[in-house]
Parts: structure tokens; C-alpha cells; sequence
């Protein structure tokens, strides 16, 4: 193989160790450059690839009715290196999958270093090279000078250094006997667009509780290092609440431009707005209300909204330190820049959320860069497998205007004919949702090499 066939792999951590990984089994020569220990973040303490900065958990193994779950699985199919290597150093967690931390990036970064097509260099990269094959996996924590040249290729607006994340509620799961759909003010060219919002009414007494429940309730901190000025635009909620009492009444949740159509005698004393967050119209995002309460006060907090309290949640909401692209503008189905194709994105940086995903979106960047080394391009990801329903959503499905990380959750998924929808049809929609991911992804795998 010529040297210029190459790939280069920023970054080992979930995804980067995964692209490589993914890479040399199908016979291509990898470089993974990995800036620790030289150059340290605030979350890391090693020098080991594959490093879980926080929690030791990948989430939920139930691969029939959970989407990480099957996410684990197509992984595993697909001999993935971060999952095997999870399960070897499981630890008793229920129906989680736990790992031993430190024995676990030790063993990645010996299977890595013991693979004859990697060869792991120590430095950091700080530009994005005109020539050859790169996989940039560099994470929640860029390097600033890398972040600084993704700023100048992209332009600044385009990459994000904190995320501010929303709720993401099923659009099922919204009691619309209560709410209704309406842009303020019917704005909007088509009846679509003057209906694009899903609105919650609120009593006086009702808000007066919900601004209650919101000052009382647990707050996450910042990590250590983790320092952060909150923007104007994307304050937390529970701060705007603190600001006063009537502040969100002004803000996110003003009543203005809306009738409500059950009630149309009736003027709200607030409303809280729902916008479509995918294409297939199956997830509604909570406008406006990113926040740092823990997850257990936000489903009982968000529950008291009228409309909501049977909600489900595909997505909490959180801030973070959180280097990430907008993909939906930037990157094309292959995951490459569009303005600079030799080089693809992948992990967290590309805009997905947590260890698993981040890990996915390695396998299918190291598989994709290795076919095109090799000259034998991989079919299209089938979007109805977890990988493929995670790679559409960031390169594609999702609200460019307001993208933000999204973790894997069957919101994603498209729906499966004759199945009941609701609650009550869960058990059986999921079970259908991941039977259908397994044989298309099953397919998908076998229309590849084997690895060399
Ligand atoms: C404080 C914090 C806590 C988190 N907690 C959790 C959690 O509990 N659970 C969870 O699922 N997710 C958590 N995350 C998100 C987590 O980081 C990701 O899920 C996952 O690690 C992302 O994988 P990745 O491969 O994209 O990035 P990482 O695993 O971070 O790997 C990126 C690698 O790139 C290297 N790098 C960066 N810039 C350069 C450069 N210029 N040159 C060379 N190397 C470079 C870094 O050193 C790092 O090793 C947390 C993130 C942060 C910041």
C-alpha cells in the first residue's frame, strides 16, 4: 500500500480508538494521534486511550428494548473494540453496562499498540491538513488550537464550545387534548409552518407552583475546570427564575400571539413552546429550556406543565463544556467536510451525546475511511439500524438552525407500519424497532470484506 494510503486518526478516545481500530482490521495502515500526556484537558487523568472522563456506565444492555442497548449490539456485531472490551471488564450494574475503568483503557490502548497496521504517535495536531485521509475524533475537549482552526475552515459560528441543551419530549407522548398546535401569531407562509409549534397553557396558579418547583429544585455543578459565563440567549431556566419571578413569562414562556383552541375564552397566564426537532416529526424539543437541574427534579418539574404529564423523555436537558460541530451544515452522509473532504468527523465532536454513541460514530467513520482508502465504498448505513438512524439525524435529519448533541433514543427511528402507537404499544414497537435494526444491520455487515 502507497504511504499516501494512509489514515490519519485525531484524537484516541472513544471514537478515535474505534476508527483505528475499525480501520486496521480491514488491512489499512492507521496513525492515531493522541495528544495526552503531553497536552492534558481538565477531565482526563491518563495517558490510556479510550478514557471515560466521567461515569463508568454505557447506559442500558437491553438490546430488544432499548436504543443504546441495541447500539451495544450492532457494535458487537460489527466486532467492535470499545464494546468487546466493556463487556470483558463488566461490573455488576442490573441490566447497565458497567466497567472497570482503569483496566478497561488499559486494555484498548494494549490492543491498539499491539496491532501491526497502528502506529500511536503523541502529539497534538493543530490544523486540518489539505492532503491525505483524517479522521479528526477529538472530543467534548478539543485542543484550543485545533478549535481555533475548525473555527477558521467552518467559520466561528458553526463550531460550539458549550452546548445548551433543551428537553426532548415524544411527540406521542403530548396530551393534545390540553395543548395545541400554533406559531405565534400564525407566522408562517404554510399552514406546516404556522403550525410548527406544540403549546402548553398555564394558569396563574400553575405557573406560580412551576417557578416554585423550579428555584427548589437539585442543581447540577460544573465539573472542576469546567468553567463556564452562561450567554445571554441560552441562560438556564432556573437562573432566568431567579433573575425574578415573572422573568420567563417575558421570556420563553410568554403567552403573546397563541389561542388556545380548547379554550379560546380562556388567555394564558403562560405558555410553554414545543418546536419539531426532527424531520420525521417524532421529537419536540422544549424552547429555551436548557438547565442544570438534575435529571430526577427535571421529569417531575417538566411533568407539572400542562400537557406534559405523561411525557416522555427522549433527552434531558444539560450544559456542558462541549466542542461540537453543526454537522446538519458541515459534514455530508460520509461524515466528511463538505469544504474539505479528505478530512471526516467523528465522536462527540460530530454531534452526538455520551461514550456509546461517541463510539459509533468511530466505527462507522473508521469503516468508512478504510473503504475509501481501499477503493470500495461502503453501501449507505441502512437508517432504520441505530447507527444509521444516529448518522442520519446528525448529518441530515436534525433542525440545522438549532442543533444541538443528541444522544441515541427511538424518536429517531422511523415508524413501523400497523403498529399501535401510545404508551400502551411500547413493548411491541420497540421489539419491532430493533428486530428490523438487526436484520438490515446484519445485511449491511455482511455486504462488507471480511476483516484481512
Ligand atoms: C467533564 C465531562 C464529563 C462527561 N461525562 C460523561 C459521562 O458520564 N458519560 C458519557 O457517556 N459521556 C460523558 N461525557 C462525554 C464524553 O466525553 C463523551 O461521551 C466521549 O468521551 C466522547 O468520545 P470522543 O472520542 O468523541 O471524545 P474523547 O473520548 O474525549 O476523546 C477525544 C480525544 O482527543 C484528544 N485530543 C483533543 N484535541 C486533540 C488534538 N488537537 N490533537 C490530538 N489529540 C487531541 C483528547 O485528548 C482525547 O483523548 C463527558 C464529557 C465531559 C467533558
Amino acid at each position: 500500500m502507497a504511504k499516501t494510503d494512509t489514515l490519519h486518526i485525531v484524537g484516541g478516545g472513544m471514537a478515535g480508538s474505534e476508527a483505528a481500530w475499525q480501520a486496521a482490521n480491514m488491512g489499512v495502515s492507521v496513525v492515531l494521534h493522541e495528544m495526552r500526556p503531553h497536552v492534558k484537558t481538565f477531565a482526563h487523568r491518563t495517558g490510556n486511550m479510550g478514557e471515560m472522563v466521567c461515569s463508568n456506565s454505557f447506559r442500558s444492555d437491553d438490546d430488544e428494548q432499548n436504543a443504546v442497548g441495541l447500539l451495544h449490539w450492532e457494535m458487537r456485531t460489527a466486532e467492535g473494540l470499545i464494546i468487546t472490551t466493556a463487556h470483558r471488564h463488566r461490573l455488576p450494574a442490573g441490566g447497565a453496562l458497567a466497567v472497570d475503568r482503569d483496566p478497561f483503557s488499559e486494555a484498548i490502548t494494549k490492543a491498539l499498540t499491539d496491532h501491526p497496521n497502528i502506529a500511536i504517535s503523541h502529539e497534538e495536531v493543530s490544523e486540518l491538513p489539505s492532503e491525505g485521509q483524517w479522521i479528526f475524533a477529538t472530543g467534548p475537549l478539543t485542543s484550543e488550537n485545533l478549535g481555533a482552526a475548525i473555527q477558521a475552515e467552518t467559520g466561528a459560528d458553526r463550531l460550539a464550545f458549550f452546548d445548551a441543551l433543551a428537553p426532548i419530549v415524544y411527540a406521542e407522548s403530548i396530551d393534545m387534548d390540553v395543548a395545541w398546535r400554533q406559531s405565534r401569531y400564525d407566522k408562517g407562509e404554510t399552514e406546516e409552518e404556522q403550525k410548527a409549534y406544540i403549546n402548553c397553557p398555564m394558569t396563574k396558579p400553575q405557573y406560580e407552583a412551576f417557578i416554585d418547583a423550579l428555584l427548589a429544585a437539585d442543581k447540577t455543578e460544573f465539573h472542576d475546570g469546567e468553567t463556564a459565563t452562561y450567554f445571554d440567549g441560552c441562560l438556564p431556566i432556573e437562573v432566568m427564575a431567579e433573575r425574578g419571578r415573572e422573568t420567563l413569562r417575558h421570556g420563553p414562556m410568554k403567552p403573546v400571539g397563541l389561542t388556545n383552541p380548547h379554550k379560546p375564552e380562556e388567555k394564558a397566564y403562560a405558555v410553554v413552546q414545543l418546536r419539531r426537532d426532527n424531520a420525521l416529526g417524532t421529537l419536540y424539543n422544549i424552547v429555551g429550556f436548557q438547565t442544570k437541574m438534575k435529571y430526577g427534579a427535571q421529569a417531575s418539574v417538566f411533568k407539572m406543565i400542562p400537557g406534559l404529564e405523561n411525557a416522555s423523555f427522549a433527552r434531558l436537558g444539560g450544559i456542558h463544556r462541549n466542542t461540537f460541530l453543526n454537522a446538519p451544515t458541515l459534514l455530508d452522509a460520509q461524515m466528511r467536510l463538505r469544504s474539505k473532504p479528505n478530512i471526516r468527523f467523528a465522536g462527540q465532536v460530530t454531534g452526538v451525546e455520551g461514550y456509546v454513541e461517541s463510539a459509533a460514530m468511530g466505527l462507522l467513520a473508521g469503516r468508512m475511511a478504510a473503504a475509501e482508502i481501499l477503493g470500495q465504498p461502503l453501501p449507505v448505513v441502512p437508517q432504520d439500524t441505530a447507527h444509521g438512524a444516529l448518522v442520519h439525524h446528525i448529518t441530515g435529519g436534525a433542525e440545522a438552525k438549532t442543533f444541538q448533541p443528541m444522544n441515541v433514543n427511538f424518536g429517531l427511528f422511523r415508524p413501523l407500519d400497523g403498529l399501535r402507537g401510545g404508551r400502551k404499544g411500547r413493548r411491541e414497537r420497540y421489539k419491532g424497532y430493533t428486530d428490523r435494526a438487526k436484520e438490515e444491520w446484519s445485511r449491511w455487515l455482511a455486504t462488507q470484506k471480511e476483516p484481512a
